[in-house]
């Protein structure tokens, strides 16, 4: 996947479609296989940055340990009843409800803070999943052979019937992007909707995104818009190269507002969003990076071509953005309603779920209406 994160509105429509499509049922109740974190910021789960794991420069395991269960957040609910049915009139207001009082962290809990003074705050939106990665660190670190890499899609998938919740993939995934459920005593990520990719349904982080900002196809495709944005325009980076997984999630870096004086005049050669904070995430390339975006859209200014940022804008969808991933998802059929159901469609015509007995994998094979 790219994400263009000039596109992202910040609306968690993704998060949503991830959690109601798969992270359902009890004991997935604090997991967000897609998050959307307000950088710079503590993220889910908080300071992730700083716990460690992947690989060193010679390809040496790094140590990393597990997020614990406060880190990633609870999962509260609201008072509604309270509030709409409790006949309190105005001396009852919304708050979060939880088991251990008031909550103190959770998904996205510093959203929309950012750093800087006025009126040169700034902040942006940063979605994250699994990064599937070419050299994936949990895969290493599971001492079960409990995690495979696909090689038909690259798709990194635990197998919830032999992992045992060890949970050495945690400590090991420096995007700690691995959630433990504890009813099941497994860990369990992001599965990239393999079940839609394989029949040709986009997933649904992708499919329900407004911002239409998340491209998806194959690295190896050279038409596809994932291959050209990474390897053609070179404008898509991975977040912390340095972590040395070689992460298939790829960003295109955010541009800035120039920052303003005192008297409110425009610093021209001074980005808002200052341009060390952005190595730290994407590596020294995102000079040039921002650079081109820059020169590319000043050609679309003076009315010149630039196939960059038609690519950027997709005009057509779905088209433009998931080209290979163009079946619609109202077309997809039920199968079986089975008591650990993941709900599957987006809609009329969503499906339930069925086993996939060969690889463990507890996820539905689906099919399309024809
Ligand atoms: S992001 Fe983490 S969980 Fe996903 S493949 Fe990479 S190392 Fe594994
Ligand atoms: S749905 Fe799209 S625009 Fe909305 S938060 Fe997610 S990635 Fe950003």
């Amino acid at each position: 996947m790219v994400f263009d994160l000039n596109k992202c509105l910040g609306c968690h429509t993704c998060s949503i479609a991830c959690k109601t499509q798969w992270t359902g049922e009890e004991g997935m109740e604090n997991m967000w296989w897609t998050v959307v974190n307000t950088m710079p910021g503590e993220g889910t789960p908080k300071s992730w940055e700083s716990m460690g794991g992947g690989f060193d420069g010679n390809h040496n395991a790094n140590p990393g340990r597990i997020p614990l269960r406060d880190e990633y957040g609870e999962a509260w609910k609201f008072n509604h009843k309270e509030v709409f049915e409790g006949g309190k009139g105005k001396n009852a207001y919304l708050q979060p409800e939880s088991k251990k009082g008031k909550p103190d962290w959770g998904a996205n809990w510093d959203e929309d803070q950012g750093a800087g003074e006025y009126p040169n705050s700034y902040y942006f939106y940063l979605p994250r999943i699994c990064n599937h990665c070419s050299h994936p660190a949990c895969v290493e670190a599971c001492p079960r052979g409990a995690i495979t890499k696909r090689e038909k899609d690259g798709i990194v998938l635990i197998n919830e019937k032999r992992c045992k919740g060890y949970r050495f993939c945690m400590a090991a995934c420096p995007y700690k992007r691995i959630y433990f459920n504890p009813l099941k005593d497994t860990s369990q990520k992001c599965i990239f909707c393999f079940p839609r990719i394989e029949k040709g349904v986009a997933p649904a982080c992708a499919r329900q995104c407004p911002g239409r900002m998340r491209f998806v196809g194959y690295l190896d495709d050279e038409d596809g818009p994932v291959h050209q944005l990474v390897h053609k325009y070179k404008v898509a980076l991975p977040l912390h190269p340095e972590y040395g997984t070689d992460a298939n999630v790829f960003y295109v870096p955010p541009l800035s507002p120039p920052k303003l004086d005192i008297d409110g005049k425009l610093l021209e050669d001074q980005p808002r969003i200052p341009i060390e904070y952005l190595r730290n995430l994407f590596g020294e390339r995102v000079d040039g990076v921002l650079e081109t975006l820059r020169q590319e859209m000043g050609k679309k200014q003076r009315g010149e071509k630039s196939g960059l940022m038609d690519s950027l804008i997709v005009y057509s969808w779905p088209r433009d953005i998931f080209p290979g991933f163009p079946e619609d998802p109202a077309r997809l059929e039920q199968v079986l309603n089975k008591p650990m159901a993941r709900n599957i469609g987006n809609g009329p015509g969503a499906a339930g779920v069925n086993t996939l007995p060969d690889d463990g994998v507890l996820y539905q094979e689906i099919k399309l209406q024809s």
